[in-house]
């Protein structure tokens, strides 16, 4: 606390020296919050492992070839997963709360729009209104106060891809035969990790491995949204921590970069999650990047 605030704190009585001291403490982390904030955008920034960027042509046309599967597991008795795949939006959402399932429909439902043609400059404009709109939406759901949902989604124009991220589903890349996470979860395990406090190891049976620090609800819209580059050949897997958290890194390379057909390894990677137990719910969306159809 600077000099001058503490002789205001010494000439105040106790009661009002105390709060005094409190507003100058809900300060400090308020400010810390949003230092940790950028600082771990920093140290994920330099510490991500550069997926590389093979040149192509300006005008290369592409397709999404896609497909979407969404399980309930086998111990939870409802799925609050959702899950979208289409020729222009890949879309997967987690609820949670008394009313997290029609949460996460809620969010999909909002971005469903984006399934449309649209110019490259609007992609980001286009999603984060889409996010503002799910949050109007879940604010009007009778059991809001509670539940929400985590938005994890990725729109294309004709040249452009775009991604939205909010809460602890993810998105992973394969890209000339390797597999990088490109989303940064949203929970307090990953922020001890960005602090350095925990090991990757450890976070994977931290019993705060669930609790998110970010997610989409009636309060809050706060999500993170980046242009992709486009190659193609790309694969891109979106999941929720149904499938992450059980099914290795090591497996869902293997499983990614051997099953050819998108419908196939979605049905895959299910099966996969509920062979470890199918603690949650779990949805998955598998899209590649191919050459366009030239148009008849
Ligand atoms: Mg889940």
């Amino acid at each position: 606390m600077p000099l001058a605030r503490i002789r205001t704190v010494c000439e105040l009585e106790p009661v009002a020296a105390a709060d005094e001291v409190r507003a100058y403490w809900a300060q400090v982390e308020v400010d810390t919050r949003s230092r940790r904030t950028l600082a771990a955008f920093l140290v994920d920034h330099l510490s991500r492992k550069d997926i590389p960027v093979p040149p192509m042509s300006e005008d290369e046309k592409f397709d999404i070839r896609y497909a979407m599967r969404t399980d309930r597991g086998l111990v939870r008795e409802s799925n609050q997963d959702s899950g979208y795949a289409g020729a222009r939006l890949l879309a997967v959402a987690d609820g949670f709360g008394a009313d997290g399932g029609s949460a996460s429909a809620v969010a999909i439902d909002a971005l469903k729009p984006l399934d449309a043609a649209m110019p490259a400059g609007d992609l980001l404009n286009a999603l984060d209104d889409a996010v503002h709109r799910a949050r109007s939406a879940i604010n009007e759901l009778p059991g809001h106060g509670d539940s929400g949902t985590t938005l994890t989604a990725m729109v294309r124009s004709d040249s452009g891809l775009a991604l939205v991220h909010v809460g602890d589903s993810r998105v992973y890349l394969l890209r000339g035969g390797e597999l990088f996470r490109v989303t940064h979860d949203h929970t307090v395990v990953q922020s001890l990790i960005d602090e350095g406090r925990l090991s990757e190891e450890e976070a994977a049976s931290h019993p705060q491995r669930c609790v998110l620090l970010r997610a989409l609800h009636a309060k809050t819209a706060e999500a993170d949204l980046e242009l992709r580059d486009v190659q193609v050949g790309d694969r891109y897997l979106l999941c929720s921590d149904g499938l992450h958290t059980v099914v290795g890194l090591d497996v869902l390379h293997e499983v990614l970069s051997t099953v050819d057909d998108p419908e196939e390894a979605v049905r895959r990677l299910v099966e996969l999650a509920n062979l470890g137990g199918g603690p949650d719910n779990v949805t998955c969306v598998v899209a590649d990047l191919v050459p366009a159809t030239p148009a008849a």
